[in-house]
């Protein structure tokens, strides 16, 4: 067994690198959170200030790093539809310079490398459930394309330098993830909403509601990512991580406003462009590879994120 693994975890102090950066400590690991700030906040890794295990660099992963790493988890990248329209340049060069400089860095380091992909590399998907094995459906010019494609490219990259050196890559197709640390300007559905029904606003539906996405609890995301990591070498994906209980963004709200109470109404509102339709993650290869599938359900981890926005919003 290796002991005092060095683990460095690019996005760190975003929503969902905060909560890995918490389990790779508790099971022992010392741990480099490389973060540039854009979307993330000091508030997510505050209470890590004084363990002695944990260090933050504040740097761009756009540009190369040195460092010693024994392992490389990579989530530098806005996330949020509305943060990375914002700054859609910034975000492919997130995307694929931060790929190559993490996979140098790899290189130079012998450690191994986690990508944190999207199954927005499905696009609008054409095959549903989706599986590893489908090629995806993206537009490559749309106000999604800087995420969707950088994501796409970097893939890419991860499978050259791969094929090239025998790097090992592990690559990790997150689906829609949420939990306590999103930021209530995140932009995001689940953030939105329950901002929306604790101040009593109005809960914004784009289009008519029926479109589809499955909610994945951040607990149950990162206990994948650990296992992921932990896969022998030739073990190097792409593989699904996603919880494939799939609800309509109605259902979605009316959930919400069942567990906040609230005056809120619904308003319906334009559908963004490219958004996709439907989205289900098959989850068969993490089942039987990480012996892998979530535990929380929508209901309790949405009760989670509620009592998180409470404590920030009352
Ligand atoms: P987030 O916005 O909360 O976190 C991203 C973090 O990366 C932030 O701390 C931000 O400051 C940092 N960052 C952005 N650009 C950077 C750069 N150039 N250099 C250094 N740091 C940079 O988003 P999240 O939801 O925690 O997503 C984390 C990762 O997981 C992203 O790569 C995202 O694409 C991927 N992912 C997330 C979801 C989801 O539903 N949350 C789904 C699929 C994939
Ligand atoms: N969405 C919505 N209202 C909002 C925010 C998002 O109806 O206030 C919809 C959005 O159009 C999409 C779904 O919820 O159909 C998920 O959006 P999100 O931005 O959370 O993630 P992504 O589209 O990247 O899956």
């Amino acid at each position: 067994m290796r002991i005092n693994v060095k683990a460095l975890v690019t996005g760190g102090a975003g929503f969902i690198g905060s909560h890995l950066c918490d389990l790779l400590l508790a099971q022992g690991r010392d741990v480099a959170c490389i973060d540039n700030f854009s979307t993330g906040s000091d508030d997510n890794i505050r209470h890590l200030s004084s363990n002695a295990r944990f260090k933050l660099l504040r740097h761009d992963v756009i540009l190369p790093l040195q460092a010693e790493a024994d392992e490389i988890f990579n989530l530098a990248c806005p996330a949020s539809p509305v943060h990375y329209q914002r700054i859609p340049v910034e975000t492919t060069k997130a995307c694929v310079y931060g790929a190559i400089n993490m996979l140098d860095l790899a290189c130079a380091s012998g450690a191994r490398i986690l990508q944190a992909s999207t199954s927005e590399v499905y696009g609008d998907p054409e095959v549903h459930p989706q599986t590893e094995a489908y090629w995806g459906h993206v537009n490559p010019i749309g106000t999604r394309s800087c995420y969707d494609e950088g994501k796409r490219c970097a893939e890419a990259l991860f499978f050259d330098y791969w094929r090239r050196s025998k790097l090992p890559i592990k690559v990790m197709r997150i689906f829609n993830t949420y939990g306590p640390r999103m930021q209530p300007s995140d932009g995001r559905v689940v953030s939105n909403f329950i901002v929306q029904a604790l101040r009593n606003d109005p809960i914004t539906i784009y289009g008519d509601g029926s479109h589809t996405r499955s909610f994945c609890y951040v607990d149950d995301l990162v206990d994948a990512m650990a296992r992921m990591m932990a896969t022998p070498d030739d073990f190097v994906g792409p593989i699904n991580i996603g919880n494939p209980m799939e609800v309509t963004i109605l259902e979605l709200a009316e959930l919400v406003l069942g567990l906040v109470g609230g005056k809120s109404k619904i308003e319906f509102k334009a559908l963004p462009q490219d958004d996709p339709r439907q989205r289900q993650p098959d989850i068969s290869l993490a089942r039987s590879t990480l012996d892998w599938s979530p535990r929380v359900t929508l209901e309790d981890g949405l009760g989670e994120t509620v009592r998180h926005f409470r404590r920030l919003i009352n």
